[in-house]
């Protein structure tokens, strides 16, 4: 497939660890966006579509919550996907009592490792955190699930306590330790060294899970991994608590298309899949949202449409198609002739030079009289200008 990647990273050496598996949480993390609340059939209609794309592990909820999110829960383990399923739970006994009732394959379980998580919510020490979280591994080994444990607001916790708990969880089994950056508090640079401290004391698989709230969760995810880290915690529009969590779309078509890391998804069903989670939540994608927005493949200036419409690569870093977008092309006040002649020819109609220079005037003319040229618009614009000219 034709597309393009800067001559420069193939320059830069750059090396990824061997197997990264992205765990997509759009229903668990995604679910606590304010105001979002699926139903049990909207998440395994979401679950069926992360499958289809290839997503090897789905973080399905948070079964304690509620009688219906165990039972949405519970339809998903049933379906049999191919992903494994996974859900979150605290270091609670009755919390892995209820993952276990919902038949997953493992689970998420967390503490918050900061002192100001341990004072002001857990208000308790950092070596009773220790204990309650050994227990909680130890309980969840022995009911043979995958156990993930999540140092919750790793990014601002003591880098020692939580060399020491990772260590300790290591001891107990674990399968993998997460560093949830809870408030999108570090930086690209910051992740690549805490990734490259833990990794000199741990031989556990790491997975970091960023949030957005200073637009760095793609980033800090990428540094993660081109620090070491094999997991990335994702969802779908990059929905979440506050600013939302890392992008899956912006990361996974930032890896394939920038740094040449394809992972095998199906990225042929993105634009589908981001559609069934805005229509779930209820919240629009904005515009000129990477990858997904509505405005990422139009093109209005006269510059660029010429331009792509002799060869689209110029002004597009791929093809939409690939991710299941579509191309326009859009009338407006920078549009030109050769713009306006490629609408024309959209819309089937066959016009004289005098009355194209017409027609874009008039395009020009009525787009700064402040009406936007839809397709009806457009045809109306025509219409009048055959018709003087007749
Ligand atoms: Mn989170």
């Amino acid at each position: 497939m034709k597309y393009f990647v800067s001559p420069y990273n193939k320059e830069a050496k750059i090396e990824f660890p061997k197997n990264i598996t992205i765990y997509d949480t759009t229903l668990r993390d995604g679910e606590q966006t304010p105001g979002v609340c699926f139903s049990g059939d909207n998440k395994l209609e979401i679950a069926i579509e992360l499958d289809k794309l290839k997503l090897p592990q789905i973080e399905a909820g948070f079964p304690i919550v509620s009688n219906q999110e165990k039972e949405a829960i519970k339809t998903i383990t049933k379906q049999g996907l191919n992903a494994q399923i996974l859900s979150l739970a605290r270091t609670k006994k009755e919390d892995i009592d209820a993952a276990l009732s919902c038949d997953v394959d493992g689970i998420i379980t967390f503490m918050g490792t900061s002192d100001i998580h341990l004072e002001h919510k857990m208000n308790i020490g950092r070596q009773e955190a220790l204990n309650i979280c050994m227990k909680a591994i130890e309980y969840a080994k022995d009911h043979g699930l995958f156990v993930a444990f999540s140092a919750e607001d790793a990014t601002r916790s003591d880098l020692d306590f939580l060399k020491r708990i990772y260590k300790k969880a290591e001891e107990y089994g674990v399968d993998r330790v997460h560093i949830a950056d809870t408030v999108g508090a570090i930086s690209p640079q910051g992740m690549n060294f805490l990734v490259t401290e833990l990794k000199k004391h741990l031989k556990t698989q790491i997975a970091v899970h960023c949030h957005d709230d200073f637009g760095l969760a793609v980033p800090n995810s990428i540094a993660g991994i081109l620090a070491g880290a094999t997991a990335v915690s994702t969802t779908v529009n990059g929905i979440g608590e506050r600013a939302g969590n890392t992008s899956l779309e912006e990361l996974i078509m930032s890896l394939k298309f920038i740094y040449g890391l394809d992972l095998g998804f199906k990225i042929k069903n993105i634009q589908n899949l981001s559609q069934l989670v805005s229509k779930h939540t209820s919240i629009d994608i904005p515009k000129n949202k990477a990858i997904v927005g509505d405005n990422v493949f139009r093109h209005e200036s006269g510059i660029h449409v010429d331009a792509v419409i002799e060869e689209p690569l110029t002004y597009e870093p791929y093809l939409p198609e690939l991710v299941g977008q579509r191309r326009k092309l859009i009338l407006g006040k920078h549009s030109g002739c050769r713009a306006v002649k490629a609408k024309l020819n959209e819309c089937g109609f066959k016009v004289t030079e005098d009355e194209l220079c017409h027609i874009v005037e008039e395009v020009k003319k009525t787009r700064e009289e402040g009406t936007y040229i839809n397709d009806k618009v457009f045809i109306d614009i025509i219409k009048h200008c055959k018709l003087a000219d007749i």
